[in-house]
């Protein structure tokens, strides 16, 4: 079911950036492993999948050492500060700094393990209660913040879009992180570069690969259903 699934995805992926004038090599298909087994990992792996995606840090914690050790494992959940330490040298990209709090805490933990560590600020587009992220307001303020980090590279923005029936309904929200980008990346802040976007799940990274994603985070698309919540 994985090798049929991954190349509808991988058709998809194709059609949407042939649709937009876009470059296959430009779209990063992140395969949202939470919830499943490591078997099931290793599958995709097997069917040349390289990058993953998880939620929890435990859960990825618990799977990165069973795995190959060429995985780029992103971590794309809310990271709560006191775990950042046990995750920074594990992961290629945080996808969701959702605080100030979190980022600080990232570069300090960062500079004590002497490495450097990319991440996406995570805004909250569609403005609802229930997610985490910056208001798209809240961004330009805190380019000066962001700019005396050593030890923290901000690569780029993500977010999560509403649940919708209509990927379309969520077009204005893809569109709109873009614009965010376009934006800061305008101000030319030292150690903030804007060269990444991580936007569209399962039901709709058709429509973000149209509106620039270049990272598309897909789960059950690829390993069917979950059984428990996420
Ligand atoms: C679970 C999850 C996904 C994948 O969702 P699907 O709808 O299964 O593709 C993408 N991004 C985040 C942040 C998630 O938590």
């Amino acid at each position: 079911m994985i090798k049929k699934n991954l190349e509808q995805v991988e058709k998809t992926i194709e059609e949407a950036c042939a649709s937009s004038g876009r470059k296959r090599e430009d779209v990063t298909l992140v395969a949202v492993s939470k919830t499943n087994p490591v078997d099931r990992i290793q599958e995709a792996y097997d069917l040349g999948i390289r990058d993953f995606g998880e939620n929890r840090v435990k859960e990825m914690l618990g799977k990165e050492p069973q795995l190959p050790g060429d995985i780029r494992w992103h971590l794309i959940g809310h990271l709560q500060t006191n775990k950042v330490k046990t995750v920074l040298d594990k992961t290629v990209l945080i996808h969701a700094i959702d605080s100030m709090k979190l980022s600080d805490t990232i570069d300090f933990e960062a500079k004590r393990k002497g490495i450097v560590v990319k991440g996406l600020l995570e805004v909250n587009v569609a403005r609802e209660e229930s997610k985490f992220g910056f208001f798209p307001e809240e961004l330009l303020p805190l380019l000066d913040r962001l700019r005396q980090y050593r030890n923290l590279k901000i690569c780029g923005l993500m977010t999560v879009a509403p649940m919708v029936e209509n990927a379309e309904e969520n077009r204005p929200v893809f569109r709109q992180l873009r614009e965010l980008s376009i934006d800061i990346k305008s101000k030319n802040v030292d150690n903030v570069s804007m060269n990444l976007l991580s936007m569209g799940m399962t039901g709709d990274y058709r429509v973000a690969i149209e509106e620039g994603a270049t990272l598309i985070r897909v789960g059950t698309g690829i390993f069917g259903k979950r059984e428990i919540g996420d």
